[in-house]
């Protein structure tokens, strides 16, 4: 492209990003990403996905060994303690080790990385530190940050009123940790800490924590962190909260005011807590983007929007990820960013939104995909219901690993699997089956007559499959 330095400038490296960069590159495109941050890789290298899941592992094995819960399997473990030092470093070589994956495969690719946040000059220009870079499409993959809750200020540093940065890198374990916000990230932060010592308290606004899953599967994880000693108060509005000493002072209400007397009612009260958790959703980033000088506006949830290739209405101009409608997933934003630059190297890219699975990574794990039975029945869906228990899994079984159920929400006419939920140890792996089962348009019955390895917690797919006929072996 004479006119231009670029075939392809995408703003942003997160998952979205530097996937649609490397794409890009590899279908011929002369590519740059511009990146603000001193790493590669984005929110989910750098303060999502993999410190959280490196401190969930870690808290995990932790909790096993000192809880004793290894004892029955013949290994006792005296004397277990815990280095926390030792496994924020370990969370932090795993960051470095990823976000420079990315910096190698950048060369690799020879895409350039423009160091600097990236401001519209023109709908074929940007700013990036100082540099006008021009290109024939831009890529805006800005992804979001976390949105603040009025009255609640968080302070990383102070370490008192945190956000998810912040619980990553807490410097020590505390006494109390208040969540607000019983959804993934708020879940998966209070399970570290509190395997690592903390009492945890939850406070959801809702009546029940992980709003948009299946409402049997919500039922059963709150059971089942409940279980574990976690302090879920649903329900429950923070209004406010004030710092003093190291300390914080909550207050909380009821989320919809009853009648005085009535259960569940009454007035304001405080909880005290030496960590909070503001974990209340994400919100797209795009201030200082410079939208205006391209005509760009923002829909009523301050995210872009896009036609089905990824295109603004501005043509040159496309978006992905977590600036874009959808839900706020890593694995979103890849597929996207892969059909975006196929669209913009004049290929056909298509992502099937339907079919986005999505994983808590709590112990179980809590995975989805598909529609909740209550989005079938409200889609109009005749439906039955096959569900197996890890109870009744022999692999599970002889593992101590029981919690947790399998459901498989089947058109009751076509037998087309409409969705499946999983709380399962494994199920953030064992949804992968579910979601290519269901690419492929499968009925319950091609899960069911799939030869599934025994003994394995797969089987217990194929039974809840089995059992939307009514007819599973094991139970
Ligand atoms: C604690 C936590 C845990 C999570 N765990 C998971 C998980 O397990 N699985 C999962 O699927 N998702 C998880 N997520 C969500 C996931 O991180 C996001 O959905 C994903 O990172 C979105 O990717 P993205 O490419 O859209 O944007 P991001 O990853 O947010 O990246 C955007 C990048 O753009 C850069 N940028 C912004 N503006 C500019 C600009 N003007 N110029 C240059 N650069 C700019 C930012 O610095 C950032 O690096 C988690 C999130 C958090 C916070």
């Amino acid at each position: 492209m004479a006119d231009f330095d670029y075939d392809l400038i995408v703003i942003g490296s997160g998952p979205g990003g530097y996937v649609a960069a490397i794409r890009a590159a590899q279908l011929g495109l002369k590519t740059a990403c511009a990146e603000g941050r001193a790493t590669l890789g984005g929110t989910c290298l750098n303060v999502g996905c993999i410190p959280s899941k490196a401190m969930l592992h870690a808290s995990e094995l932790y909790h096993e060994a000192k809880s004793g819960a290894l004892a029955k399997f013949g290994i006792d473990l005296q004397g277990t303690s815990l280095n926390l030092d030792q496994m924020h470093a370990e969370k932090s070589k795993a960051v470095t080790e990823l976000t420079g994956g990315i910096e190698f495969l950048f060369k690799k690719n020879k895409v350039d990385w423009l160091k600097g946040y990236a401001t519209f000059e023109s709908a074929n220009s940007v700013s990036v530190a100082g540099k006008t870079v021009s290109a024939k499409n831009i890529l805006i993959a800005t992804g979001s940050s976390v949105t603040p809750l009025a009255g609640v200020e968080v302070d990383n540093d102070a370490g008192v009123i945190v956000d998810s940065t912040g619980a990553l890198a807490l410097p020590k374990v505390p006494e109390h940790m208040v969540v607000i916000g019983g959804g993934v990230i708020g879940l998966e932060l209070g399970s570290v800490w509190l395997r690592l010592g903390a009492k945890v308290t939850v406070v959801e606004y809702l009546d029940q924590i992980l709003p948009g899953m299946d409402e049997e599967i919500r039922k059963e994880s709150a059971k089942i962190f409940k279980k574990q000693g976690f302090d879920i108060k649903t329900g429950t509005k923070v209004t406010g909260a004030t710092v003093k000493d190291g300390k914080a002072t909550l207050t909380v209400e009821p989320a919809k005011p009853v009648p005085s007397g009535a259960e569940g009612g009454g007035d304001a009260s405080t909880i005290e807590a030496d960590v909070v958790l503001v974990s209340i959703g994400r919100r797209p980033n795009t201030d200082g983007l410079g939208l205006d000088k391209v005509g760009l506006a923002l829909n009523a949830k301050g995210q872009l929007e896009t036609d089905h290739d990824f295109r603004t209405k501005v043509p040159s101009i496309w978006a992905i990820g977590d600036v874009i409608p959808g839900p706020m997933l890593a694995h979103k934003a890849e597929d996207e960013g892969i059909a975006a630059a196929e669209n913009i190297a004049g290929q056909t890219g298509i992502v099937n939104h339907d079919i986005i699975p999505s994983v808590v990574y709590t112990y179980p794990e809590i995975a989805g995909v598909g529609l909740s039975e209550e989005q079938a029945k409200a889609a109009g869906h005749d439906i039955k219901v096959g569900k197996f228990p890890f109870m009744a899994n022999s692999r599970a079984k002889t593992n101590r690993d029981t919690d947790g159920f399998v459901k498989v929400i089947a058109d009751a006419k076509s037998d087309r699997v409409l969705g499946v939920w999983i709380i399962s140890s494994l199920a953030g792996t064992l949804i992968a089956e579910a979601a290519l089962a269901m690419e492929f348009g499968a009925t319950s019955e091609d899960i069911a007559y799939t030869s599934h390895a025994h003994p394995t917690h797969a089987e217990a797919l194929k039974e809840a499959a089995m059992a939307v006929q009514g007819k599973p072996i094991h139970i």
